[in-house]
């Protein structure tokens, strides 16, 4: 155990939170440090004073994972309900299952037709002169064709990202299964559920330990590096180096909120399909707590956007012009030394919750793991590009 190793977590998020208990429990003194009031980060959830609805502030987050370590690990913070994410899109006037599947083929082109005989049929609808698809057009002729292109993906992705699918990478989309029979299950990880009194009380069990203190409302700044040992930062990975080569992209969301009685949705989101609806989907929050009550309901209308110096970052754009940026970024940042990017904005990439704690586990175990005191600590432990 080590009496007087100083560490400071930039971000109280996931990864700060995760990171800090690790080293917290090997005897560090952890300073936690978010420039907001309160912990959690994007994964914040709170009570909605009026009706009691649990809601996801920025946005749904549903935990998903087949990482058994990771899920022993929420689990050991957390009570974990039963949830599975089924979403809906609105397109063209009617509403479908996603992701796409044998009822979504069904029903947009009105057949009835067997697992294969779907497969069958896409295979001819979909643009087989596509080999090696690079970009999210590309993905989507090749797997579901034009209609349930058009219908489903290019105006929600239009919306999205704000710019042309064939502008974007192929790897978005690949989040994203097609399926041949009536899984209408969002994921296919072998864990998936909500906790049951949000995400805030979670990460704020996790932070829960003498050896961290955190400091809420409070900015960290580059010159205060030197009073710690070492620095974890999680925050924008082009903050911390003043923007040097200018803001790295990303999009941000805006939720319009809307109060109903009774339900209004009857699911936690529907998506919308089409380009002349604003709004990429609204979320009704306590559908995401099946097991509660209520009678109210808080809705968020959610419209994205780029992001300005002012709002806070949600998903990294990472096109080509973001990806030069980023190279530049991650070679100044090699230069540091006591310091180590982790995170959604540590590293500028689209991570989903299960694969942040397993970075921040590896990146808390590659810290303990070092041979010696002062041996060096990575930069990055998972690389940004
Ligand atoms: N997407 C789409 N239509 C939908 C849902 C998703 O075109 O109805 C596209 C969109 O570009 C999105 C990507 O698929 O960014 C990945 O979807 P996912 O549901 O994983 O996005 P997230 O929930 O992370 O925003």
């Amino acid at each position: 155990m080590r009496e007087n190793g100083r560490i400071a977590v930039v971000g109280a998020g996931l990864s700060g939170a995760v990171i800090g208990r690790e080293l917290a429990l090997r005897g560090y003194k952890v300073e936690a440090f978010d420039t907001r009031g309160h912990i959690a980060g994007n994964c914040h959830t709170e009570r909605d004073p009026d009706t009691g609805v649990m809601v996801h502030v920025y946005g749904p987050h549903i935990f998903h994972t087949d990482d058994t370590e990771v899920w022993d690990y929420v689990n050991g913070f957390q009570t974990f309900m039963p949830y599975k994410n089924r979403v809906k899109t609105t397109s063209g006037g009617q509403v479908f299952s996603l992701p796409v599947n044998l009822h979504t083929i069904n029903q947009f082109f009105g057949k009835t037709f067997r697992p294969d005989e779907a497969k069958a049929f896409i295979e001819e609808i979909a643009d087989t002169s596509i080999t090696d698809p690079q970009t999210f057009e590309e993905q989507a002729m090749r797997f579901v064709g034009k209609g349930l292109y058009e219908a489903f993906f290019k105006g929600y992705t239009q919306k999205q990202w704000g710019c042309s699918p064939t502008e974007l990478p192929a790897s978005i989309l690949k989040r994203l299964p097609v399926r041949f029979n009536y899984d209408d299950n969002y994921f296919a990880h072998k864990y998936q559920g909500m906790p049951e009194n949000g995400y805030t009380d979670m990460i704020g069990r996790i932070l829960d330990h003498p050896g961290i203190a955190v400091h809420l409302s409070t900015p960290f700044s580059r010159a205060q590096k030197d009073d710690f040992d070492h620095v974890f930062w999680s925050g924008p990975l082009d903050s911390y180096l003043d923007h040097e080569f200018g803001p790295l992209g990303y999009r941000t969301l805006d939720f319009e909120r809307f109060t109903h009685d009774g339900d209004y949705q009857g699911t936690a989101v529907m998506n919308y399909g089409d380009v002349d609806v604003p709004y990429t989907r609204i979320t009704e929050h306590k559908h995401f707590s099946p097991w509660e009550e209520h009678k109210g309901s808080v809705c968020y209308r959610e419209f994205s956007r780029e992001c300005g110096p002012a709002d806070i970052p949600y998903y990294p754009i990472r096109l080509v012009k973001d990806k030069e940026q980023l190279e530049q970024y991650v070679a100044r940042a090699q230069q540091e030394t006591g310091i180590t990017f982790v995170g959604r904005l540590g590293t500028y990439r689209y991570l989903d919750m299960d694969v942040t704690i397993r970075e921040a586990l590896d990146t808390a175990r590659a810290f303990l793991g070092r041979t010696a005191e002062n041996a060096p600590m990575p930069v990055f432990v998972k690389s940004p590009i």
